[in-house]
């Protein structure tokens, strides 16, 4: 938070880009580097980080510059490290803000976050999706028309195993008659996260304007507004603290002054 751009950083597993050469021709300069490319602008820093970098590119000086992280993962959810985990988390708690997109859906710090399972049911066959605003006074939506349609994507249906406390912005309609709560809100901490659904790697749902639209409301959004540690949850003190004669007090249900 140094200066009064948004330091965004893109962080993509970059696995399938490296053996799908088609990946690549869909989006050049792989997922991290298209979005860097498609959601630059001057109130923007936007750098990227992928998970063969050492600490997956998200060490401790990167994170404290990150405003917010945008995370694209798919079938490497369980290569990245448990204590990268933790302190995504520890920022996110902080103010950081975390946009999830598609797949992101299993990711650890995604089920970490919303404290459940993250399933859902899925199909792909390039179907027609259409995404509908259900809250245009969002931020997250806001310039989006009422609804818009992906020609080709890959479906996700309900039930959607996400946080109670989700606040939803879009719900999907699929062609094969399923619905999914598509684009959704939490806070946890000072944080925020938002999960948006389109964009498997084999689709072109990350040329689409509204998409990018989407994304880059919801990095603007996700700004913090406060960026500092989290008051610490309270630690009581262990029963050897405590004197063996007030401890018998204690048990013993009787009042001293
Ligand atoms: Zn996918």
């Amino acid at each position: 938070m140094s200066s009064e751009k948004i330091n965004v950083t893109i962080w993509n597993e970059n696995i399938h880009e490296q053996s799908k050469p088609k990946i690549l021709e869909l989006y050049p300069g792989a997922i991290h580097g298209f979005l860097a490319d498609k959601l630059g602008s001057p109130d923007l820093n936007i750098r990227t980080a992928t998970l063969e970098q050492p600490e997956h590119g998200l060490t401790e000086e990167v994170l404290q510059n990150t405003d917010v992280l945008v995370w694209w993962g798919h079938i490497a959810h369980n290569q990245v490290a448990d204590e990268v985990v933790d302190r995504i988390q520890q920022h996110i708690w902080d103010g950081m803000g975390l946009l999830c997109l598609h797949s992101a859906h299993m990711s650890k710090i995604f089920r970490r976050l919303n404290g459940t399972s993250g399933k859902l049911h899925w199909r792909e066959v390039g179907e027609k999706e259409r995404l509908w605003v259900i809250d245009p006074s969002h931020p997250v939506t806001a310039g989006l028309p009422e609804h818009f349609e992906l020609p080709y994507e890959e479906m996700y249906g309900e039930p959607f195993m996400i946080a109670e406390d989700a606040k939803v912005l879009m719900m999907s309609w699929f062609e094969g008659g399923e619905v999914f709560r598509s684009c959704y809100t939490i806070q946890r901490g000072r944080g925020r996260m938002v999960y948006f659904r389109p964009g498997h790697e084999t689709f072109p749902s990350f040329h689409d304007a509204n998409v990018l639209k989407t994304i880059a409301n919801a990095v603007r959004w996700l700004k913090p507004t406060c960026r500092t540690p989290y008051p610490k949850t309270h630690i009581a003190e262990s029963f050897e603290t405590i004197a063996p004669k007030d401890f018998e007090h204690i048990k013993a249900g009787v009042i001293r002054d």
